[in-house]
């Protein structure tokens, strides 16, 4: 019997697998509890190499999304497109503020993720301008969410508010949806490195890890509320 939807939940992120890495167990979780999972990607992916078609490498990344996306129990899944490092020149040229705008007018979620402030990512940085803006102009009241994804461990924001997702249920999950991201194995020598001796996934299991071990819990995903 399907259950009735609890509300809609909405991550917008930059690249197509931080929201994996930075609130993919949390997201199964709320995807198990009856909450609909919206993702909007910003890019069509990571560090277009430039021996690689660029449509090429985008229709590889939105195929892996999606299984990643099945995987952790999301709904839609909608890309933007921006272009990597030009986000905000590119959402304003190509004035797709408003259909922005009216996309999450229509989601009405509950509560938004997208990246951190404090993220080293550029990328990153810029989508969260573009959410705060968005969030102000449309004067929206729900609870918005950050999450890290290039700063594995943080210790300058201890004392602002905080969600702490008990993830123990979920983090299996996440590491298989992480691996859904096989073309970065073949397309980028940094992620060969690290995805082949293990070193990524090991990261994000001390990360989680250690939030559990601080929250009583054996995984767990830490979330700031800004607004
Ligand atoms: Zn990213």
């Amino acid at each position: 019997m399907a259950k009735k939807s609890k509300g809609n939940i909405l991550v917008i992120c930059a690249h197509s697998d931080d929201q994996v890495i930075g609130a993919g167990g949390a997201l199964a979780k709320y995807a198990k509890e009856g909450y609909d999972i919206h993702t909007l990607i910003m890019s069509f992916g990571e560090s277009v190499k430039p021996h690689f078609k660029r449509e090429v490498i985008s229709k590889i990344r939105v195929k892996e999304s999606q299984r990643a996306n099945k995987i952790l129990g999301g709904k839609g899944l909608t890309f933007l497109g921006l272009k990597e490092l030009k986000f905000e020149e590119d959402f304003a040229r190509r004035n797709i503020s408003e259909n922005f705008k009216s996309l999450i007018l229509k989601m009405n979620p509950v509560k938004i993720f997208t990246h951190s402030n404090d993220d080293a990512h550029p990328d990153h940085r810029a989508t969260l301008r573009i959410v705060l803006k968005a969030y102000k102009r449309l004067r929206l009241t729900c609870e918005l969410y950050t999450f890290e994804v290039w700063h594995l461990f943080n210790i300058k924001k201890r004392n602002k508010p905080k969600l702490v997702v008990d993830t123990t249920e979920t983090f299996s999950k996440k590491i298989a949806a992480l691996k859904a991201f096989k073309s970065q194995i073949k397309l980028s020598s940094f992620y060969n490195y690290f995805v082949l001796n293990n070193f990524f996934y090991f990261l994000i299991y001390i990360k989680d890890f250690m939030n559990g071990l601080k929250y009583k819990s054996r995984f767990a995903e830490v979330f700031y509320k800004i607004r």
